[in-house]
């Protein structure tokens, strides 16, 4: 079976005739997958549908926000009745506390916070504030992990080799990656050399606390409690960047789930529910040195824009309403998995796959990922085939081996067993 996509095939033309790959970010233009990418006319509740009328089951959630299912009424609702008093003040609104106060109560560490506009925004501003901070110029990342496309985060790992950054895309000044210190995930002791290295000018260490821009890698308890530790001890401050796992893995995001404190944090995708927000925040006096009150400066016109303040914090109050339970979006992701390994085992394929919370990756591998390496090393042409395959089949996961999926509120029993056992048609097609 094969659905129809003259209108995403024509649309496509025209905008790769006025946008670089025809997309306004990279990994939508379908480039490791192959094939066209489909143009998306609207969404509601687990589904997506494309510009040729065609519905397909969505895992990809606008790469996490939708949490509550797209299109969610309440939330609908909320934002409509806002959009009504104006789109944009420029001046504090309630709003922008109601939401931190809301944040703050879920994830305790962010006794202070300062809205943005985007996950990128966060992550190099947190940075900024970490070095001004310390008054310490390095910074420790972890090859596989994706804060955002600031000029001193692109950094490309040299072959799972803890090494000095080099600069991961052209126009990102050798200058602006040098401070940037990479090594392996999971991997304590390439961190412990690093900071023995680099002399007392570590400011920070920031990481995905599950890494979900490479696949689904865990971390273990051992790793992130070092970490702290380590942190602690050379008065490095530990950042967590959990702009993807935030509220997406546990209501107390994932360092609730792990019982870990950082120093600071970033949030965004779920936190706006949709819309461009982000934050960054945590301890108290490390955040009073951002301006106004302190010399770290950061500001934007658009920041804490109360439509996008609005759809967060109808998107948090559902997900910590009557309505909602974790443990029922944890079951139904596990369920998912679960069937998704089951299937492709009866068809004989080496495949492996994990989640946590409405989070979840799976490979064609013996083994989910410890560290990007591992992730590289799994059977990519397999996964392009299983994803054309479902794709085909009207399910639409991410289209490339290194993302995580995610499934909302709105995916119910009947729509996961039926994402199975397209699966399992698939993975009988592969064969051949
Ligand atoms: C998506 C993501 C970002 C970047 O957020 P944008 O809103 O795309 O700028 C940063 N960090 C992590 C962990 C992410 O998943």
């Amino acid at each position: 079976m094969t659905l129809r996509n003259d209108q995403s095939k024509k649309h496509f033309a025209e905008a790769k005739d006025i946008f670089p790959g025809g997309v306004n970010s990279p990994v939508r233009a379908f480039g490791s997958v192959g094939g066209q990418p489909l143009f998306i006319e609207s969404a509601k509740g687990p589904y997506v549908y494309d510009e040729d009328g065609n519905q397909y089951i969505d895992y990809v959630n606008s790469w996490g926000p939708a949490i509550v299912g797209h299109a969610h009424p309440e939330v609908i609702a909320a934002v409509s009745e806002q959009m009504q008093k104006g789109f944009s003040f420029g001046a504090p609104t309630r709003l922008e506390t109601e939401l931190a106060t809301l944040v703050k109560q879920l994830v305790p560490s962010m006794e202070m916070m300062r809205f943005v506009s985007s996950g990128t925004e966060a992550c190099m501003s947190v940075l900024r504030l970490a070095r001004g901070y310390t008054g310490r110029d390095k910074i420790i990342k972890f090859s596989g992990c994706y804060h955002g496309h600031a000029d001193m985060l692109l950094v490309q790992a040299g072959s799972g080799v803890a090494t000095l950054g080099i600069p991961g895309s052209p126009g990102v000044p050798q200058g602006a990656t040098k401070d940037t210190l990479v090594a392996p995930y999971n991997n304590l002791n390439a961190v412990r050399e690093l900071i023995s290295q680099a002399q007392d000018q570590v400011a920070a260490v920031i990481l995905e606390p599950i890494a979900g821009n490479a696949n689904f890698i865990r971390p273990t308890e051992a790793f992130l409690k070092g970490l702290r530790e380590l942190c602690s001890e050379h008065n490095i401050l530990l950042i967590f960047d959990e702009v993807m796992t935030g509220f997406r893995v546990h209501p107390n995001s994932a360092q609730g789930l792990y019982g870990i404190k950082p120093d600071l944090s970033t949030f965004g995708k779920v936190m706006g529910g949709g819309m461009p927000l982000g934050a960054y925040g945590g301890r108290r006096d490390i955040m009073e040195r951002i301006a106004p009150t302190g010399p770290v400066y950061q500001a934007g016109t658009l920041s804490g824009n109360p439509l996008a303040v609005m759809c967060g914090l109808k998107t948090l109050e559902l997900l910590n309403g009557e309505s909602f339970s974790y443990s029922g979006l944890a079951d139904a992701t596990r369920s998912l998995v679960e069937g998704l390994s089951s299937a492709a085992a009866d068809e004989g394929h080496t495949f492996s796959a994990d989640s946590e919370g409405g989070m979840f990756g799976f490979a064609f591998a013996k083994a989910m990922p410890t560290n990007f390496e591992e992730a590289q090393s799994a059977d990519i042409p397999s996964f392009n085939r299983f994803f054309q395959g479902m794709l085909s089949q009207g399910v639409y996961l991410a289209p490339s081996a290194f993302e995580a999926g995610f499934v909302t509120m709105a995916h119910s029993n009947d729509v996961i067993e039926e994402t199975i056992a397209k699966a399992k048609t698939v993975f009988r097609e592969m064969k051949h």
